[in-house]
C-alpha cells in the first residue's frame, strides 16, 4: 500500500510542487491550505489530489484535521511542515501581530502537525517528517524578525525531535530553502530582488521543484540513517 503524505500549504507555490513530487514517488498525498479556496480547487482538479482547508496555527483544528485525514485515507506515515507566511517590517515598525502571526503559523504550526501525528508515527515504528526552514533562518534577512526567529526555531525543534523519534524510526529533517521563484518571492520589489539574485553563486532563483526534489529525497523509506539534518537548497547563496 501506498504511504500517506500529508503536505501543509500543499495546494500553490512551493507546497504544491512538494505534493506533485511526491505523488511522482508513489505517495499517496492529502495537501492542505488555509483559505485560498480556489488556488485549492484548481489543484485539486489538476492533480487528483485532495485538498483538506484549516488553519495551521490552531492547535485543536490540526488534531481534528488528522483525525478525519486518517479516518478517510488511513495513517499518515509522512509529513511535510510547508505552510508559512512573511508579514516583513523592521522592527520598529513591527507590530506584535506580526509577529505572533508568523511565529504562530510558521513555527507553532510545526509544534501542532506534530502532536498530531506523533503518537501514531511511533506507535507504529514509521515515520518521515520534513519541516521547511528557511535560509533567512540561517543567516538572518533584515525586515523579517519574525519570520527568521520562526524558522531558526524550525531547525532547532528539528534537532531536537530527532532525537526523541530515532529509536521509533521517526526521522525529521529539515530543508532550508533559498529563494525560490513562488508568488512569496515575486512579492519581493524587483530592485531587491534583483540584487538577491546577483548574490546566488547558482545566478538564478531556485525552482519550487528544487525543493520538491529535496523533499522525496528526504522522505524515501530507504532514508532512514538521514536524521536531525538540514538540507540547504540555495545555489551556494549561504553555506556553512
Ligand atoms: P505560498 O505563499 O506560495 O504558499 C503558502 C501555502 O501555505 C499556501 O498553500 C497557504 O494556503 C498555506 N498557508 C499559509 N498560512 C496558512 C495557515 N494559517 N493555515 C493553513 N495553511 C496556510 O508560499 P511558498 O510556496 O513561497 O512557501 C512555502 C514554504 O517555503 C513556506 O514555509 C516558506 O516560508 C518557505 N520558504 C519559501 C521561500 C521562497 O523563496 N518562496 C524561501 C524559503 C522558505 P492558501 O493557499 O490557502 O493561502
Amino acid at each position: 500500500m501506498a504511504r500517506l503524505a500529508v503536505v501543509t500549504g500543499g495546494t500553490r507555490g512551493i507546497g504544491a510542487a512538494i505534493s506533485k513530487g511526491l505523488m511522482a514517488a508513489g505517495r499517496k498525498v492529502v495537501a492542505t491550505y488555509g483559505g485560498n479556496d480556489e488556488a485549492a480547487q484548481a489543484f485539486s482538479a489538476e492533480t487528483g489530489i485532495p485538498a483538506v482547508k484549516f488553519d495551521v496555527s490552531d492547535f485543536d483544528a490540526c488534531v481534528e484535521a488528522v483525525k478525519r485525514v486518517e479516518a478517510e485515507h488511513g495513517p499518515v506515515e509522512i509529513l511535510v511542515n510547508n505552510a508559512g507566511i512573511t508579514r516583513d517590517a523592521m522592527l520598529r515598525k513591527q507590530t506584535r501581530e506580526m509577529w505572533d502571526a508568523v511565529i504562530d503559523t510558521n513555527l507553532g504550526s510545526c509544534f501542532n502537525m506534530c502532536k498530531a501525528v506523533w503518537d501514531g508515527m511511533t506507535g507504529r515504528k514509521f515515520g518521515r517528517i520534513v519541516n521547511i526552514g528557511s535560509i533567512n533562518g540561517q543567516a538572518g534577512q533584515l525586515g523579517q524578525v519574525n519570520y527568521a526567529a520562526a524558522k531558526s526555531g524550525i531547525h532547532g525543534f528539528t534537532k531536537a525531535l530527532a532525537q526523541e523519534g530515532a529509536r521509533a524510526q521517526v526521522t525529521v529533517n529539515a530543508i532550508a530553502p533559498g529563494y525560490v521563484d513562488t508568488e512569496m518571492v515575486r512579492a519581493v520589489p524587483a530592485d531587491v530582488l534583483e540584487k538577491i539574485v546577483a548574490r546566488i553563486p547558482r545566478g538564478r532563483l531556485g525552482t519550487a521543484d528544487d525543493i520538491a526534489r529535496g523533499v522525496v529525497f528526504l522522505t524515501a523509506d530507504d532514508a532512514d540513517f538521514i536524521t536531525g539534518s538540514t538540507l540547504s537548497i540555495n545555489g551556494g547563496q549561504h553555506m556553512y
